[in-house]
């Protein structure tokens, strides 16, 4: 991890735990681009994506004086998770947050012990901050820069109102201030794909090392969760760190006004306990599912301010002042659904013919970079009322998950259910089953001609109507399914983990605990058909 506790308690920052959790890839994942490791690049293994085009005209970003509002690397976090996070940061006493919950607690341990994990058998001085004498880190950090050390681990970087601890710093030939070397930054992340904010991180970190060395690095690398090392050219995203740097600072020293905006990355920001009673009380429109920030903004700025506002608005008047009309009626219907509660759907049809179905459902830790922990499935007549007979496979090692996919696989295979499709939710359940086919070797051909079969109910829910839900998770159409509670806005998904994690420490520790998700699996396999047959309409 870039930045630790010690940073938080010396006032100056806090990590956030998210860039643990397996994310979708934004835009500027896509700037991830293949350079060739330089030479003395020692940890992780290589890994290649198209390049990319540098950005045009870079200028030079002299850094403000230090201050409260100094900016860390994990503002550059915040800016691609939520930017009204930046301002909340400097402008309140950080007493007020959420303390970090069990999930949390775990994601940082996990993350902070990979990251010793990689970085300790490198064998880099470390620098170490002491009494939160940061500027005298710093004046370490380019002693050892100066050198000439091969790497080094948790260096500070400081340039004005700029701090960033990169987890290494890597050192490459190339002229510099420093000589006939100089520097570029790394990360240890956990999660198996090089997300956005990461990469952010890096750059920033790249932008401080200007100043050190009178040379800003072209590239810089991430250590993914799976060992992988990905190359970040930064040469090529420049305009973009620079253009993120100059925003966050903006809102840090209050140049720029944010506003608080629900997304699903509320749940777990350590800010919830200051937003969410605001933005409930408020009723707020960005609970309605699918209206993005900028066409909140159409919106307020056509009146529209509130869940309430959009359901009575009469929607010709809005298209004829401007608001763009795409998604707009769903868009009402689904601010409806948050008021009344109702759904509104109309039956999916699906595919006749197949005399039985077959449901599976993979659950992913987070803690594992994305490794499955549980696998269930189940096979049920088309006509049936229930499924019956779920097999759960609890997964502990690596053993376990090579055995457990090659049941999954033999009864996906069988007889009975050759030619049935098998039903799941969202997207992870397919790359998963992926992941587990490349690692126990099935051909690419045998694994593709089983998940052609898989038909995802989640895009099927969205296109049957609308849910009173503000993210359409499963347990959110489960519950609405069963006309059961349905989860808040501030229900995070992971709960699970923790008692995963708790079991897991019991089993290392000797105890023969029985994996304690049976039911869980159970009930996930019977949800997926609950919701299977809601969706039909039988
Ligand atoms: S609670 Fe939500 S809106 Fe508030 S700062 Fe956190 S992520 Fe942003």
């Amino acid at each position: 991890m870039g930045i630790h506790w010690e940073l938080a308690e010396a006032g100056l920052h806090f990590e956030h735990p998210f860039d643990l959790l397996p994310r979708p890839r934004s835009g500027l994942s896509s700037f991830v681009a293949w350079t060739k490791s330089p030479p003395g690049s020692v940890a992780g293994h290589p890994h290649a994506l198209a390049p990319q085009r540098p950005c045009y005209a870079p200028a030079v970003m002299p850094s403000p004086t230090r201050t409260d509002a100094t900016i860390l690397a994990h503002h550059l976090y915040d800016f691609a998770e939520c930017e009204h996070r930046i301002a909340l940061d400097v402008r309140l006493d950080k007493a007020q947050r959420t303390p970090p919950d069990a999930m949390m607690e775990l994601l940082f341990e996990r993350g902070r012990r990979f990251e010793r994990e990689v970085v300790h058998p490198l064998g880099y001085p470390a620098v170490d901050v002491r009494d939160g004498e940061w500027d005298e880190a710093f004046a370490r950090t380019v002693s050892l820069m100066r050198e000439g050390v091969s790497g080094i681990d948790q260096g500070v970087l400081i340039d004005g109102a700029r701090l960033a601890r990169p987890d290494l710093l890597e050192r490459i030939p190339g002229k510099s201030a420093l000589g006939e070397h100089y520097y570029r930054p790394g990360d240890v992340k956990s999660a198996r794909s090089a997300r956005s904010d990461a990469v952010l991180q890096v750059g920033f970190a790249a932008l401080l090392l200007e100043t050190a060395q009178g040379r800003r690095p072209e590239s810089g690398f991430l250590i993914l969760g799976d060992g992988r090392r990905e190359e970040i050219d930064l040469d090529g995203i420049r305009c973009t760190i620079d253009d993120a740097v100059e925003r966050a600072e903006a809102i840090a020293h209050g140049g720029l006004d944010t506003t608080a905006s629900y997304s699903a990355a509320c749940a777990r920001c350590r800010w919830r306990g200051e937003c969410l009673p605001r933005l409930q009380d408020a009723r707020d429109l960005s609970f309605v599912h699918g209206l993005t920030r900028a066409r909140q903004r159409v919106l307020r700025r056509n009146g529209v301010a509130t869940i309430d506002d959009l359901a009575h608005a009469n929607l010709g008047v809005l298209i004829d002042a401007g608001v763009p009309a795409d998604g707009l009626e769903r868009a009402q219907a689904q601010a409806r659904a948050l008021i009344d509660g109702r759904p509104r759907l109309h039956a999916v049809r699906f595919p006749r013919g197949a005399r039985c179905e077959a449901y599976l459902r993979i659950e992913i830790d987070p803690l594992e970079g994305g490794e499955p922990w549980l696998i269930a499935w189940a096979e049920t007549a088309t006509d049936a009322g229930a499924v019956a007979d779920v097999k759960v496979e609890g997964i502990r090692s690596a053993a376990d998950r090579a055995t457990a996919f090659e049941r999954l696989v033999r009864f996906l295979e069988s007889s009975a259910v050759r030619e049935a499709p098998v039903f799941t939710y969202g997207s992870a359940t397919a790359r998963a089953f992926e992941a587990l086919a490349e690692a126990s070797g099935v051909s690419l051909q045998r694994a593709g001609e089983i998940a052609a079969r898989f038909v995802d109910l989640a895009p099927l829910v969205r296109r049957a109507g609308v849910l009173p839900v503000f993210h359409y998770r499963f347990d959110e159409v489960v519950a609405v399914a069963k006309g059961s509670v349905r989860p808040g806005p501030a229900t995070a998904e992971d709960a699970e983990f923790v008692r995963l994690q708790a079991w897991r420490e019991r089993v290392a520790a000797g105890d023969d605990a029985a994996f304690p998700f049976e039911a869980l699996g159970r009930d996930a396999v019977e949800s997926l058909f609950l919701v299977r047959s809601w969706l039909s309409g039988r």
